[in-house]
């Protein structure tokens, strides 16, 4: 029995999926201790957007390191957050005509995700917080609350309650009849509805199934938090940080989000950064008031400023959505060869997806596929959705030898069934 299954928690997941000792690793490449090689279609779940290892990052952590530079300093300013918040102001926000102040929480994405909640809350003065089905948004019990899975939920051991759950877009055929039932609620003084406090939302439902959720839809959201005095929260956690196409996954749709949520991408190395992005108006916290040991490393500042480079213009942006572009034709091309009308290809930029409606044969495909050298992760009720989510800057013939490998695992599939 090795170490790892001998001391390490039954809680490990992944490890189970994909059995190797991992390695080295250089952009969209894995190296097993054995020197084999596997291409990533998972990308830390979107951490590693610019890839493993990536030069420019990796050089300005040295830099900065044989530099002596402050590694942890609470939320102390730092020159290495003065660094990051200047590129994120002048890069990211100042051109998109933005104005948010920046909340460093803990540092994954579910503390970022509490403090939108705890913080909605406090503005409005209100309890109730309206999520969707398939939600994702973290672990601790805030973020877990507004999530759907009831694994996840059962685990809690507490009632996880202050929520309105309603149907994301298009979910068992449902459109925005249900925000049309909550609107006439919230406006009857006998439905025994109160106003929320805010409505958080994902434009793309990573991990739960790759769900895409129309523009319209997402203003008809926003539109009835601005009704009653709620707030508008997006949860860009997975999908932010050029996954889609564009910075944040809510830009050139008619959304302004008073609180956005982002973590994984925006640290560029797969260095631990969460932020709250806050519309000034809303941002009521008084010092100190929600804290944490680890807001802000400067490491994750060092090499999530050099991340921001690749938004100086639209170079990056653009591949994605040819890349993205490509990966959707060649999904639809494999369903259709394969899918037997059972299929489905969903997706936005490069965050795409093969739901083949059946857990048991995602969960055989990615066995086949990592067996064949490819790592790819499963999403969606009983996991039943194939994320396909490579790094951004995967090179064009490694995204294409990643695709083949899909392809014979999800026709190995369904030659079997
Ligand atoms: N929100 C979304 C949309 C996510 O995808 C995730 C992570 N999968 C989280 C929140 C939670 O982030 P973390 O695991 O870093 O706490």
């Amino acid at each position: 029995m090795d170490i790892f299954e001998r001391r390490e928690s039954e809680v490990r997941g992944y490890c189970r999926l994909y059995p190797a000792v991992f390695d080295k690793a250089e952009n969209a490449l894995q190296f097993d201790e054995d020197g084999n090689r596997y291409i990533d279609f998972f990308a830390g779940a979107g951490v590693l957007n610019f890839g493993h290892n990536p030069p420019a990052m990796k050089e300005a952590l040295i830099d900065y390191l044989s530099a002596n530079g402050v590694a942890h300093s609470l939320d102390m300013s730092t020159t290495a957050k003065r660094t990051f918040l200047s590129a994120f102001e002048n890069i990211i926000l100042t051109p998109r005509s933005l104005d948010y102040k920046v909340q460093f929480t803990g540092p994954t994405g579910t503390n970022s995700v509490e403090a939108a909640l705890k913080l909605a809350r406090k503005v409005t003065g209100r309890r109730q917080v309206v999520a969707f089905t398939h939600a994702y948004h973290g672990m601790t019990l805030g973020a877990l609350a507004v999530t759907g899975n009831a694994k996840f939920r059962n685990a809690a051991g507490v009632p996880l309650d202050g929520v309105i759950r309603l149907p994301f877009d298009g979910y068992a055929g449902a459109g925005d009849t249900s925000l049309h039932a909550l609107r006439e609620a919230l406006a009857d003084s006998s439905s025994g509805m109160e106003p929320p406090a805010a409505f958080i939302v994902e434009t793309v439902q990573a991990e739960g199934g790759v769900n895409v959720a129309s523009g319209e839809w997402l203003r008809a959201v926003q539109a009835l938090a601005r009704e009653h005095d709620s707030l508008f929260i997006v949860d860009d956690i997975q999908v932010g940080c050029g996954r889609t196409g564009t910075y944040f996954s809510f830009e050139d749709m008619g959304l302004d989000p008073d609180l956005v949520c982002m973590a994984k991408g925006i640290g560029g190395f797969g260095l631990a950064m969460a932020v709250l992005l806050i519309k000034p108006e809303y941002d009521q916290w008084s010092p100190g008031e929600h804290t944490g040991t680890f807001r802000g490393q400067n490491l994750a500042f060092v090499a999530g400023a050099r991340a921001l480079d690749y938004f100086r213009d639209d170079k990056l942006l653009r591949e994605v959505r040819d890349k993205g572009g490509r990966m959707h034709e060649r999904l639809a091309a494999i369903m259709k060869e394969h899918g037997r009308g059972r299929w489905t290809v969903r997706g936005r930029g490069m965050i795409q997806s093969l739901d083949t409606g059946d857990g048991q044969v995602a969960a055989a495909v990615l066995r086949r596929a990592f067996e064949r050298g490819l790592l790819i992760g499963t999403c969606g009720t009983d996991g039943r959705v194939l994320k396909v989510m490579p790094p951004l800057t995967i090179e064009d013939g490694v995204l294409d030898e990643g695709l083949d490998i899909l392809r014979a695992a999800l026709a190995g599939e369904a030659a079997d069934a």
